[in-house]
């Protein structure tokens, strides 16, 4: 007969463990199943973890988990062909109250899952789950190729494509228009090298977000680790089918703009690898609960692609997944209804009412790809007509600087932009 547990948790990643670590704290049996020889194995990544909510499981966890710099600048690059106009904000605050930290998910996942571990978890790996083992229309438990288990409820927090909650009627393959394709390399680069190319304090590190020159809905990103330098890129898979170019291709032209190649110079590449990110925001986000069923994190697609955040929506609705389960027990039902409240707090949580917020950024970035493309190149333009002294009258610069402005885009188109921006971040 196979095993019964409170709950089984598929996949080992933020939501996951976050579940698994809510309820077995209380005492509840769970059985946490991954796929990787360890949990972050298989993890893509080049980012950071934040503070507020990973310490909600383990308080100053900075000082023993592998984290490698807290975020003291957030930089914002508008790249044209050969120039860059940059934007960043540097607070000694982020010094004085961390905010966030760089980490390589292949060690910070194995430290996050041991709190599950320590508090009960039972943490299998290198298991596939294959299947939802499903009667009178209920989910029972799973299939793995090396059995059956069963649970009470089982937590899908298998990341962004899903099987499992596609093969329990739950989603359907992520659309074009949501999905990003993000490719990146972690490239070794000595301490001292980040540091002075960043100016940066011996654990300090920058997080950059960079745009333009690439095709439609698109964004590099660049994150200082101790001693490498995470660097990627990301493409909506609608617009990358457009360009007809390979993420590859397109990423190499990326790495060696004039403004990026110095900060890698002389890096030894020591990984490379390429990621789904579930952008589409509230109007994509998934059926969450069925009949012993929960789903969580990217699974759901519960990113806030406009604040680069998803592990923390991924650990709270990971929190609220289990503490739904702990509710569930204590009544005895696990029903679609009594489950249905794991919606309801995820509503009334920030992880659905900033998604809520934000609901028609990403349509409308998708159906507008000029502020990717048109913007960082006038930016670009414009700061160069300002700077260069040629004795030209300052007056005639300007007028000549509306000309190329209102040349790419019109008084109207430029008026309407403003007009949009407005509305949809206020
Ligand atoms: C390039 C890149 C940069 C990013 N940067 C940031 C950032 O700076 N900040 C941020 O907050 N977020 C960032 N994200 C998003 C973040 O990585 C995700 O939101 C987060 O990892 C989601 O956690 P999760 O637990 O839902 O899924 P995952 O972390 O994907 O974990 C899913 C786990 O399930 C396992 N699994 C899958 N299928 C099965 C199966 N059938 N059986 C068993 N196990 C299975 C996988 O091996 C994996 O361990 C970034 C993502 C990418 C791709």
């Amino acid at each position: 007969m196979a095993e019964k547990f409170d709950s089984v948790v598929v996949g080992g990643g933020p939501a996951g463990i976050a579940a698994a670590y809510t309820m077995a704290k209380v005492g509840l049996s769970v059985l946490v199943l991954e796929k990787g020889e360890k949990p972050g194995a298989k993890n893509m990544f080049g980012g950071v973890i934040f503070r507020h909510h990973t310490e909600k499981m383990a308080p100053e966890f900075w000082k023993t988990a592998p984290v490698e710099r807290h975020v003291v600048e957030y930089q914002y690059w508008f790249l044209s062909k050969d120039s860059h106009v940059l934007v960043s904000h540097r607070n000694q605050k982020f010094n004085g109250r961390y905010n966030a930290f760089t980490v390589h998910r292949a060690k910070f996942d194995p430290w996050f899952s041991k709190l599950a571990e320590d508090a009960g978890a039972l943490i299998i790996n290198r298991t596939t789950v294959d299947d939802v083992i499903k009667e009178d229309g209920r989910v029972i438990g799973v299939k793995t190729e090396r059995g059956d288990v069963l649970a009470n409820v089982v937590v899908a927090a298998d990341g962004v494509n899903s099987m499992l909650s596609k093969q329990a009627g739950m989603r359907e393959e992520l659309p074009e228009d949501a999905a990003v394709l993000a490719v990146k390399e972690v490239i070794a680069v000595p301490k001292q090298k980040i540091e002075e190319r960043f100016n940066l304090g011996p654990d300090e590190g920058a997080a950059a977000l960079l745009v333009g020159c690439g095709p439609g809905m698109h964004a590099g990103f660049m994150y200082t680790n101790r001693d490498t330098i995470s660097l990627g890129m990301g493409v909506n898979i609608r617009d990358l089918d457009k360009s007809k170019q390979r993420p590859n291709d397109l990423f190499e032209q990326f790495k060696k703009h004039p403004s990026i190649t110095p900060l890698v110079r002389d890096g030894e590449l020591k990984e490379y690898s390429a990621h789904l990110i579930p952008e589409g925001g509230y109007d994509y986000v998934a059926n969450v609960y069925t009949h012993g069923m929960l789903v969580a994190g990217d699974a759901a697609m519960l990113v806030n692609a406009i604040n680069w955040e998803g592990t923390n929506l991924a650990m709270t609705s990971g929190i609220i997944a289990g503490e739904t389960i702990i509710e569930a027990k204590k009544k005895g039902d696990f029903s679609s209804r009594t489950l249905s409240q794991y919606r309801q707090r995820l509503e009334e949580s920030f992880v659905l009412r900033d998604l809520k917020k934000y609901r028609e950024i990403p349509k409308f970035f998708s159906s507008n790809p000029h502020f990717f493309t048109l913007y960082p190149d006038a930016i670009n333009e414009l700061a160069y007509m300002w700077h260069v002294v040629d004795g030209e009258l300052k007056q005639d610069r300007i007028k000549q600087m509306k000309a190329k402005l209102f040349k790419q885009r019109s008084r109207v188109g430029l008026m309407r932009d403003a007009y949009h921006m407005w509305r949809l971040f206020s």
